[in-house]
């Protein structure tokens, strides 16, 4: 198979590639940026090449000023790197299109001088009433009517609909190649283009425009984007033509979905938030990984762990899955399980006191804190799913004694004998020589269990509600261990006074 170039696909794998993730600074990133990052940077790496962030914030009406500090953040917070790029710089420079305005100027020039291109002088308000004539009338082609097409400036200037600064629009050709190779697809087909803007009034320069001039200057081989792009990709291939310049290849990859086929929206679904991973607790690991298997379902079920690296080798254009792939949170949820039962208990302590402070619930935790978090991650490493519920599994050791409260339900559930259990459980706790979970168990056990011949289902229970408030929690006796006796004691007593 030959790419949009003629190189043999083997070519293609073996020089090194350039590509580029080109987000715009609209609001909150969209988890389909770092789903198009993850492949451009994998097959960078698979082919030695680079990786590009390039902002693409020449829509000033949908400009958010905090966006592109939030895409460099949780970029980077997944791991996937860029070499180039408006805080690194690199040989293109500048990285952001707002700063590159003189570079598209004379490509405009140019296209006007050829006449691939001319001025529109219809006002906003002509447009829409052209376009409202046009549903009305069940018209077939609904695109710019040309109104302005080869009239100098005066000419138009004596009809109506006028305004003084005009638009720039390509002049989309009858014969325009509506059919491109795609590295995901193949051949693919796309509508017939309008005569798109591409210099608007304000100066900037479109999408379509900045983004071919982009990635030509900037020598980008592999365009790799989302599948709302595939109907544009005809007229960006006008401009690489009329410009004299060789064609990138091109891989629209399919967009997210949800659980019921529709397309993945910030405005329904938190998910499309990719910060929103992060304040829930989700290892950047194992979201890179999740969207690792959206892009193409692993070789046997074994496979479904799997790192970047192993990902980037056994990576191919060829195995991409081109049906919206479905956003499962189960499986993410799974994964996340798995890679916090891969961290050693301290890492993953390390893990959770970086949530607490990244969503602010510990901002300036004591060293206290963070050591006993660290003496109770154990206990809650193997049932945990996400970072942002551990403090709440081991909240009852960081509640002051009087300010611990007992379950409702779980008390009224306590066996009759609960108060004598009590008892006896103070009366052995306080004289025990060492206070560690092994000398804990082994006491209670002897005095309630065997002596008492309390079942040990019943005998801990009351000791459980009372230290930790709850009949559901982490280990007991370890968990008593990391409290301390004087706390322990007090939270039985204070049981026992309940009862
Ligand atoms: N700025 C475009 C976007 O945010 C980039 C599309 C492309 O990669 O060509 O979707």
């Amino acid at each position: 198979m030959n790419d949009s170039l003629g190189r043999t696909m083997t070519d293609v794998s073996l020089s090194p590639a350039r590509l580029r993730v080109a987000p715009s600074p609209t609001g909150d990133p969209h988890v389909g940026t770092a789903y198009m990052s993850l492949f451009n940077l994998a097959w960078a790496r698979k082919t030695g090449g680079a990786f590009v962030l390039r902002i693409e914030d020449t829509d000033r009406a949908r400009y958010v000023a905090s966006s592109e500090q939030q895409i460099f953040e949780t970029l980077r917070w997944l791991g996937l790197d860029w070499s180039e790029g408006p805080d690194v710089g690199g040989p293109y420079a500048p990285y952001r299109q707002s700063e590159r305005l003189d570079t598209y100027a004379p490509y405009v020039e140019q296209l006007l001088a050829a006449g691939h291109a001319y001025h529109c002088w219809c006002s906003p308000e002509r447009l829409a009433q052209m376009r409202a004539e046009q549903q009305a009338s069940k018209q077939a082609n609904t695109g710019y009517d040309r109104l302005c097409h080869g009239k100098t400036r005066d000419e138009r200037a004596a009809l109506p609909g006028f305004t003084e600064t005009p638009v720039v629009r390509m002049y989309i050709p009858e014969d325009v190649e509506l059919v491109f190779e795609d590295l995901v697809r193949g051949p693919v087909s796309a509508p017939l283009p309008d005569d798109q803007v591409i210099l608007k009034t304000d100066g900037f320069p479109t999408y379509h425009l900045a983004v071919v001039v982009d990635d030509h200057l900037m020598g980008i081989t592999h365009v790799v984007r989302g599948e709302e792009w595939i109907s544009s990709t005809p007229k960006h291939i006008l401009l690489y033509r009329w410009l004299g310049w060789d064609v990138p290849a091109f891989a629209h990859m399919p967009l997210l979905r949800n659980t019921d086929k529709s397309k993945i929206s910030k405005r329904k679904n938190p998910a499309a938030r990719l910060e929103w991973f992060r304040e829930q607790g989700y290892l950047p690991e194992a979201l890179r990984n999740f969207l690792q298997l959206l892009g193409y379902p692993p070789a046997s079920d074994e496979q479904e762990v799997s790192t970047f690296e192993e990902f980037v080798e056994g990576f191919e254009w060829s195995k991409v899955n081109t049906v919206g792939p479905v956003f499962d949170l189960d499986k993410l949820n799974w994964l996340n399980g798995h890679y916090i039962r891969a961290l050693s208990s301290d890492e993953l302590a390390d893990r959770i006191v970086e949530h607490l402070a990244h969503t602010g619930v510990w901002a300036e935790p004591s060293a206290d804190d963070v050591a006993r978090l660290r003496a109770a991650t154990p206990l809650i490493q193997e049932r945990l799913v996400l970072l942002s519920e551990a403090l709440d599994k081991v909240q009852f050791l960081f509640t002051p004694d009087a300010e611990l409260e007992l379950d409702e339900a779980s008390v009224n559930a306590l066996p009759e004998n609960a108060a004598a259990i009590v008892d006896a459980s103070l009366a052995v706790l306080e004289g025990l020589p060492t206070w560690d979970d092994e000398s804990i168990q082994a006491a209670l056990r002897a005095r309630l269990v065997d002596d008492l011949g309390i079942k040990p289902k019943f005998a801990f229970g009351p000791v459980r509600v009372g230290v930790t408030g709850s009949r559901v929690s982490p280990p007991l006796f370890e968990s008593m261990a990391i409290l301390g006796r004087e706390s322990s004691l007090a939270r039985l007593k204070a049981l026992r006074e309940a009862l």
